[in-house]
């Protein structure tokens, strides 16, 4: 990953990948544009390269060798989604590059922020749910999904699958880590966290009560917490997580958890903002970021301009507030920001509705209306 810039430009490595992928990456990479010439500062110079499950159908390859390594020279990656139903490995499993890349550049923090945008149907009736506000951190490198491709069956004396085992791996390095990202996180969050009123909180959520594993992911969590004494954390189980985060949402601040957990609270996070459309992601590591939707492929609706390209445009900012950060280019920061504003001008406007908010504003009418009050976007951010 290339982090020395001075920096004019940027290499960011774009992989559409399969159904709405392409669709909701196509008009990201127009709003980048419209973004730069509003708010100036590096410029990105975006490359496609393939990858993918429709790919895999094509070639007989996911991801690449030449992708992967333009993967690791860039920037930054900016993911569609991937993964098709009907194409599978021969175990029955899918085809999903996306898990590849989090081992190959030890993307181990899994960051979606779940935040409630004004103008759109709300999910739960309690005015409070407005405020919703917290990120979800899944680590991305072990846990349950350690058991891909390792998956062990045994069979019977005539051959006949009896048992399958698939392990759970949670390591001490992986564990610390991943709670010192979240403790990081809260930090950058404390100032408007205090503005707002509300404390910073660090949830580790486990299942500890019942496996070793997740007692001593409990344990190193709290290890790391006890050397963050200026944030204050917390403990769920994962079950009782499930209840709070649908009847008491605007109470979390920062929770991390292990990769299945974080995987299945990640999309009910979403829910309670109404679904996948408006759910950004970051994938981050040490060295290289990936920016994803958290929606898939969307097979129902793919090829029919329906998508919402929201999650996409927000994952988008998240990759401009990462650059900005590790390349200190704050006109990068006030692009995320305007992406924010701009997206929140246009729901609170009325003038268009996602159809997965069950409106009739398919991904062409969403861009627009985002891109029409980037200059308003801009002048209520600086
Ligand atoms: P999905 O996220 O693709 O779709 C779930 C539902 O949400 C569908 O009804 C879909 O129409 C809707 N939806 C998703 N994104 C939307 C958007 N931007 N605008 C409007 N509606 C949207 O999940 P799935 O159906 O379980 O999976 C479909 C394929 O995607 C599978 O092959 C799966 O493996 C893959 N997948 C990939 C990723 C990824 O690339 N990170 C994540 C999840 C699923």
């Amino acid at each position: 990953m290339n982090t020395n810039s001075t920096t004019q430009s940027l290499d960011i490595a774009v992989l559409p990948g399969d159904g709405i992928g392409p669709e909701v990456m196509r008009v990201t990479l127009e709003l980048l544009k419209a973004v730069h010439s509003v708010c100036g500062g590096p410029t990105l110079h975006c490359t496609t390269y393939d990858a993918g499950a429709q790919f895999f159908a094509r070639s007989g390859v996911a991801l690449p060798e030449a992708t992967l390594e333009a993967c690791d020279r860039s920037h930054a990656m900016l993911f569609g989604a991937m993964g098709w139903p009907d194409i599978r490995n021969v175990d029955g499993t899918e085809i999903i590059p996306q898990l590849e890349l989090r081992m190959a550049f030890s993307l181990y923090a899994g960051v979606r922020p779940i935040r409630c945008f004004p103008g759109l149907p709300a999910v739960l009736a309690d005015e409070r749910a407005r405020g919703i506000d917290f990120v979800l951190i899944r680590e991305q490198t072990e846990g349950l999904f350690y058991a891909r491709g390792r998956g062990r069956v045994e069979t019977d004396i005539a051959g006949i699958e009896t048992e399958v085992y698939d392990t759970m791996q949670i390591t001490r390095a992986g564990t610390a880590r991943v709670s010192e990202f979240s403790f990081r996180l809260a930090e950058r969050r404390k100032a408007r966290r205090s503005a707002a009123g509300l404390p910073s909180l660090v949830t580790c959520v486990d299942k500890a009560n019942v496996f070793t594993s997740m007692a001593f992911f409990r344990k190193v969590f709290d290890e790391v917490a006890a050397r963050h004494p200026g944030i204050e954390s917390n403990n769920s189980y994962v079950d009782a997580m499930a209840l709070t985060m649908v009847k008491k949402p605007w109470d979390l601040d920062v929770m991390v958890m292990e990769n299945m957990f974080g995987d299945i609270l990640s999309d009910l996070g979403a829910g309670l903002i109404g679904g996948l459309g408006m759910a950004p992601s970051g994938d981050i590591g040490d060295k290289h970021g990936l920016f994803q939707p958290v929606h898939g492929t969307a097979p129902d609706i793919a090829g029919q301009g329906k998508a919402n390209p929201c999650a996409m445009f927000l994952s988008a900012a998240m990759m401009l507030d990462w650059l900005a950060d590790r390349h200190n280019e704050p006109r990068l920061e006030i692009g995320a920001r305007v992406i924010e504003k701009a997206i929140e001008i246009a729901l609170t406007s009325g003038s268009v509705v996602p159809m997965d908010y069950g409106g009739s504003s398919g991904t062409a009418a969403l861009t627009s209306a985002v891109m029409g009050v980037l200059p308003e976007a801009l002048r209520r951010v600086e």
